[in-house]
């Protein structure tokens, strides 16, 4: 017997093809119909052509010494059985003292705080506590890979708006069109992954609005906060909206760790109750090692996020210049490690998915925008990593480059 399957379109990877059923075997249709992630497949094409890796984000250098060495120590120091289910106090303690300080919340971290592993668990945890089937979703396009899945296998209707470039500017008009009485949940992300966007603080507060108008609670994805450029600075959903946030901070973000899957979920203590529902029953924990290295690296100044936030706006300097100076147009890029190439406006009459394909060819690999939307009508836009040392950026444009070339 074969499953009769429902149509989903299978975002998340260049080549997608739905796996192939066997016979009697019935599974999920969401999963089933989902490809690899794109950013799981270009690492993959990346490693097998040798081509240098501009698309999944990651610092190609780990992050502080002392940090690692913390971790190192508290391994071999002991205890690794299993934390609190919420997290070391100590940690959430942390958590709690360094947004208290750089937002000025007031984050009880008894209440407040739960520990996840990475970021990605807690948005699932966040969507399968949150949803009730049948329930309506409200997210934004360009969307984070992984959302659309989650909300869907959690039972949600997607409600998705579509953001356009270069601003990406959050719009009162249509945004509260796609509210209705069935609303439960809004995703942000802000810094916006891909776009290197932000949203300012008047668009939080229109979007507060709608959500207490409609009784919604607001997924705040703020992974990329302390990676902001040119003087910009993230505000949070929790300073419009402190009563209905959960709002999603990476360790592996702020330290150049993105391996370690560390994340920080906050918010008010009846949606952290429930949030920890769901959390006790996808990981339970997270390593205790990890745990207390975090902690120690949350003492760090604010000088630590200064100097890393000037280095990687100097290495995505770096890059932009390369690029601009061989005819590429890219779009800002205030946020996040990413900076976007507009393929038209640079003279490409190509997808973005054929010149994604057509780069690796000549070496690079780059993460296309058609992964960050649902359907079809992606921009063609290309999004480039620039969390890289000065060589690797100088041969990941210098490929870019040839690859253009090569089509004139
Ligand atoms: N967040 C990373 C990116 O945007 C990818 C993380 C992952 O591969 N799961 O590239």
């Amino acid at each position: 017997m074969v499953l009769p399957l429902r149509r989903t379109h299978p975002q998340g990877s260049l080549d997608a093809k739905p796996d192939r059923l066997g016979d009697n075997v019935a599974m999920n249709s969401i999963y089933a119909l989902l490809g690899t992630t794109v950013f799981e497949a270009m690492s993959r094409l990346a490693a097998e052509r040798g081509a240098v890796n501009l698309g999944q984000g990651f610092p190609e250098e780990d992050g502080p010494r002392d940090i690692l060495e913390a971790a190192a120590r508290a391994t071999l120091d002991g205890p690794n059985q299993y934390p609190p289910m919420r997290g070391l106090p100590d940690l959430r303690a942390a958590v709690a003292a360094h947004y208290n300080a750089h937002h000025g919340f007031d984050l009880d971290w008894q209440r407040e705080v739960t520990i996840t592993s990475g970021a990605t668990e807690a948005i699932a945890a966040a969507l399968l506590a949150f949803i009730e089937p049948g329930d309506e979703v409200v997210l934004f396009e360009p969307l984070y890979d992984a959302y659309l899945p989650m909300v869907r296998r959690a039972g949600g209707v997607p409600r998705i708006v579509r953001l356009h470039p270069p601003h990406w500017r959050f719009e009162r008009e249509t945004i509260a069109a796609a509210f209705n009485a069935k609303t439960r949940v809004v995703v942000i992300n802000t810094p916006l992954n891909p776009s290197a966007s932000m949203m300012n603080r008047d668009e939080l507060t229109m979007l507060a609005e709608l959500c207490r108008a409609h009784d919604a609670i607001c997924v705040s994805d703020e992974v990329w906060e302390h990676l902001t450029f040119d003087g910009a600075r993230h505000v949070s959903m929790l300073e419009a909206l402190r009563d209905r946030t959960l709002k999603i901070g990476s360790a592996g973000k702020m330290f150049s760790l993105t391996g370690w899957k560390v994340g920080f979920a906050c918010g008010a203590p009846v949606l952290m109750d429930q949030f920890a529902k769901a959390h006790q029953f996808l990981t339970f924990t997270t390593p205790p090692n990890l745990q207390r290295a975090v902690t120690y690296a949350l003492s760090k100044p604010a000088a630590y996020y200064n100097e890393m936030c000037a280095a990687f706006q100097r290495s995505r300097d770096r890059l932009v210049a390369a690029l601009e100076g061989e005819g590429f147009i890219t779009l800002p890029a205030r946020g996040a490690y990413f900076v976007s190439v507009d393929l038209a406006a640079s003279g490409i009459a190509m997808s973005d998915e054929e010149f994604a394909r057509h780069a690796i060819e000549h070496g690079v690999a780059t993460i296309p925008y058609s992964a960050f939307y649902a359907g079809p009508g992606a921009p063609a836009l290309l999004r480039l990593c620039f969390a890289k040392k000065d060589a690797t950026l100088d041969r990941g444009a210098e490929a870019l480059i040839k690859a253009k070339r090569a089509l004139a």
